[in-house]
């Protein structure tokens, strides 16, 4: 079935121009546009995962998809200056407004901005303490070759933690989130960012990304060990957590 925006065309032939766009599109009304949405509950999924991240001063943090850098700043802070963080995007106008971003909360010498494609890193194997992808593998297109990519960079002993949206497992709220994703996101996005098509992605996208058991078995098929997660806001999001040894 295809859609308004025609997202199943689009998966088939050629998601990451499309997911290029919207994130072009909606890069300077991104903050503002997660908090509306969330209701500011994003602060709360990412706090968790900080906290469960068990970063160390001296740790090398790749903050994968990182867009505007919520969890980059926040781990710049804790490894310290002997540490390094790396905020990486395949987008340049939303590594460009984390840069911005980032700078302006004077956060400066142990950063680095790295534009990548997560399913081909540019850094060499075994260099990261811990990998963190916050609602970004959704939006890639070889998830299984970004988990292998992943994987490669991370040092023995080191961890990946994918934030990503999944599948309710509350009676019931699947069918208030998918009214609310598919008619009040878009009117919401075409409100505040003049945008209904971007944010009609982001519901579909949403939709269409593996449920809580499938990524786990895709994590622990990409080398990952250890592999659990754990649900929050009655599984409207998941922490995936998987350890290289
Ligand atoms: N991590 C940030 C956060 O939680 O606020 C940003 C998440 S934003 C919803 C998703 C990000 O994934 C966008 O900045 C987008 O450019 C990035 N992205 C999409 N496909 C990617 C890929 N193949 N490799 C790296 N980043 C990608």
């Amino acid at each position: 079935q295809t859609t308004h925006f025609g997202y199943e065309n689009v998966a088939v032939e050629d998601k990451a121009t499309r997911v290029a766009e919207v994130f072009h599109s909606v890069a300077n009304k991104y903050d503002i546009m997660n908090d509306l949405m969330s209701g500011g509950v994003h602060r709360l999924w990412k706090r968790y995962t900080i906290n469960a991240a068990g970063v160390k001063k001296g740790d090398k943090v790749l903050d994968l998809a990182g867009g505007t850098g919520d969890l980059a700043a926040k781990f710049t802070r804790i490894v310290g200056p002997e540490g390094k963080v790396v905020l990486s995007d395949i987008n340049p106008s939303m590594l460009e407004q984390g840069r911005e971003r980032l700078t302006n909360m004077g956060i400066a010498g142990n950063i680095e901005y790295v534009e990548a494609n997560a399913e081909e890193l540019p850094f060499e194997d075994n260099s990261f303490d811990l990998v963190t992808m916050a609602f970004g593998l959704r939006n890639v297109t070889d998830k299984d070759k970004a988990l292998r990519s992943i994987f490669r960079t991370i040092k023995p002993g080191g961890k990946l933690m994918v934030l990503e949206f999944s599948k309710p497992v509350v009676p019931g709220l699947n069918t208030v989130y998918d009214h609310y994703s598919f008619k009040v996101l878009p009117v919401v996005g075409k409100i505040v960012a003049n945008d209904a098509d971007s944010y009609r992605y982001l519901a579909e996208s949403i939709r269409m990304h593996p449920d809580q058991e499938t990524l786990k078995g895709m994590i622990e098929e990409a080398g990952f060990e250890k592999v659990s997660y754990h649900n929050m806001t009655g599984g409207i999001v998941a922490l995936h957590t998987g350890y290289k040894f």
